[in-house]
């Protein structure tokens, strides 16, 4: 029997499933896009993130692969946008946390804690830290770019 976290987990991962946001890229050169893939599953992601005066301001996502990275993908659409690089930075860090099982003790990381249950499946954690990796790289180069 899984327990009421899980549960509420899985429906978070599957509300993600159904309504993904911010799907779909716009092509645009002021976004930084980067395509990523986890072989070990088949799961591909192109990443766009919109960073204006060191603030993320919109992040859009398309792709194919397991229920686990789509979500993943949706889910950090939302919890990113309206951060500052450095707060993104953070809180990319403290979600590899969360899929390895660790409690979040970041209340900025929002749907992101659903992914708390990948942590016992460790095939899976390459999907749900797919799209983060992307974004974690795409955020780092533009730092390198400021220093
Ligand atoms: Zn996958």
């Amino acid at each position: 029997m899984p327990s009421d976290i899980e549960y509420l987990y899985q429906s978070i991962l599957m509300e993600h499933m159904k309504n993904p946001r911010n799907q779909g890229l716009v092509h645009d050169p002021s976004y930084q896009s980067l395509h990523v893939n986890n072989p070990s599953c088949g799961d591909e992601i192109t990443l766009e993130v919109l960073v204006e005066d060191g603030m993320i301001k919109d992040i859009k996502q398309e792709g194919h692969g397991c229920t686990i990275s789509m979500a993943s993908a949706s889910i950090i659409t939302e919890t990113l946008v309206e951060r500052s690089v450095e707060e993104g930075l953070a809180i990319i860090k403290d979600f590899y946390e969360v899929v390895k099982g660790q409690d979040p003790d970041d209340d900025k990381l929002g749907d992101a804690v659903a992914m708390k249950g990948v942590s016992k499946f460790p095939m899976r954690i390459k999907c749900a830290t797919l799209s983060w990796k992307a974004c974690e790289r795409i955020l780092k180069g533009l730092q390198n770019v400021e220093v």
